[in-house]
């Protein structure tokens, strides 16, 4: 038997494997926000991995946003020593999934198994994966007894709500510098087909218009800081919204429609505040002195934050210009840049020619139009050898009924023993 038919033997034989771990950790309610049951996950992947003769450390972020004794942020990082020296090839995937939500007709946290799917929330987005990059993990080692390097698998935290507690927690303590990892796959639910390069970056910002409270009969003595937010809404519809569609990057992400930089509108709050339910009192007649709106621009790999914000900042300006007296701000909020992996990498590289393997066609490169934890081990971790490849279909994340078939979990897994083997055989 030649080496590839070993390997793929060793990964097939670990179909319970994958699935007792896939089951296991989504009866773990893992719902973030607020962040619960991170040890309990944790502990359980770390029984099962020191049980498989992993060294495995938990760590705990502490002091990062939502972290508390209540909801600490546990992170777990394993790793698999080979017989001598080599590369790090990491396994990446967050522990936490998101709320349950409404329209299940299957427990969320029950973890069934039928019709050769596991059910349940975090199946897809990303449980499975984890489960898959471990079943590629130990049927590759299987057949590769003496492979050289190492191989680790990490499960952290708060991906959903922005990672600081999980892998840019890690990638701050040293785990993806490139001088030990030299590779990095992330089991998100991208589809067994597909190999996930990166995603557009963000700005979000908040605009403010300030103007002057005066009595609603006599608006004239006043200044509507509403009406002057919709004089700023009226020119992102009509001037900067068409030059953001007619902005396309090469980057090749998925769906099509977020080739373009995109803009939305987060939310616009002005003027009286919202009644709480169940007052029946009647407004009071004021003019607006404050209006405030959130901005979520989708950047490119292609644009430049600075000019991003500054293109906004002249707009407001401009409309300025048409409406003395008009006095704005502009506040960011939070901004994430733009991360890909170059498709000639060798992981990415890898993963394509190893998808061709077992599917007998052609990968898709693809990049996905939100953000995911590759930004921290890109950005922080300076690493770029790194790509989002797991079984799973991406419109069934945050789904009701979300679900990870079997089949596509040890598919991906004999994809990632196959890119195991050309890094560490
Ligand atoms: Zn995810």
């Amino acid at each position: 038997m030649d080496r590839e038919t070993r390997i793929l033997a060793e990964v097939a034989a670990r179909g319970g494997l994958a699935t007792d771990t896939a089951r296991a950790l989504i009866r773990v309610p893992t719902v973030n926000p607020p962040g619960a049951c991170y040890r309990e996950v944790c502990e359980g992947l770390a029984a099962r991995l020191r049980g498989l003769g992993w060294s495995v450390e938990l760590l705990r972020a502490s002091g990062s946003p939502g972290d508390s004794d209540a909801f600490p942020r546990w992170n777990l990082v394993a790793r698999l020593e080979g017989t001598r020296p080599g590369p790090c090839v990491h396994f990446n995937g967050h522990h936490d999934v998101v709320e349950v939500g409404q329209g299940w007709t299957r427990d969320p946290f029950g973890a069934d198994l039928s019709d050769g799917r596991i059910w349940g929330r975090g199946a897809a987005d990303m449980k499975g994966g984890i489960a898959a990059a471990l079943a590629a993990a130990e049927g590759f080692r299987a057949a590769c007894p003496d492979f050289r390097g190492a191989i680790e698998l990490s499960a952290t935290a708060d991906e959903e709500s922005g990672g600081y507690g999980g892998v840019a927690w890690l990638a701050e303590r040293g785990h993806f510098d490139p001088a030990r990892v030299a590779a990095v796959i992330i089991p998100e639910p991208l589809g067994k087909d597909r190999v996930c390069l990166g995603h557009r970056g963000v700005w979000w910002a908040e605009i403010e218009t300030r103007g002057h409270i005066a009595h609603g009969a006599m608006p004239f003595l006043g200044r509507s800081a509403i009406d002057d937010m919709g004089a700023v809404l009226h020119a992102i519809e009509t001037r900067l919204k068409p030059a953001l569609s007619a902005r396309r990057t090469a980057m090749p992400v998925v769906p099509e429609g977020a080739r373009a930089a995109t803009l939305n509108i987060n939310a616009i709050h002005g003027g009286a505040p919202e009644p709480a339910p169940g007052d029946t009192g009647l407004p009071a007649p004021c003019v607006a002195d404050r209006c405030r709106m959130v901005l979520d621009r989708r950047v490119l790999i292609e644009e430049d934050m600075d000019a991003v914000r500054a293109e906004v900042a002249a707009l407001l300006a401009g409309v300025a210009a048409e409406r003395p007296g008009l006095d704005w701000g502009l506040r960011d909020l939070f901004e994430v840049a733009p991360a890909m992996c170059p498709p000639e990498a060798p992981v990415a590289a890898a993963t394509a020619a190893a998808i061709a393997r077992i599917l007998g066609r052609d990968a898709a490169f693809v990049a996905s139009p939100g953000t995911y934890d590759q930004k921290h081990i890109d950005r922080i971790g300076r690493l770029r050898n790194c790509i989002a490849y797991g079984p799973g279909r991406l419109e069934l994340a945050h789904q009701p009924d979300e679900w990870v078939g079997v089949d596509d979990m040890m598919d991906a897994a004999a994809v990632m023993a196959l890119v195991l083997a050309d890094f560490l055989a």
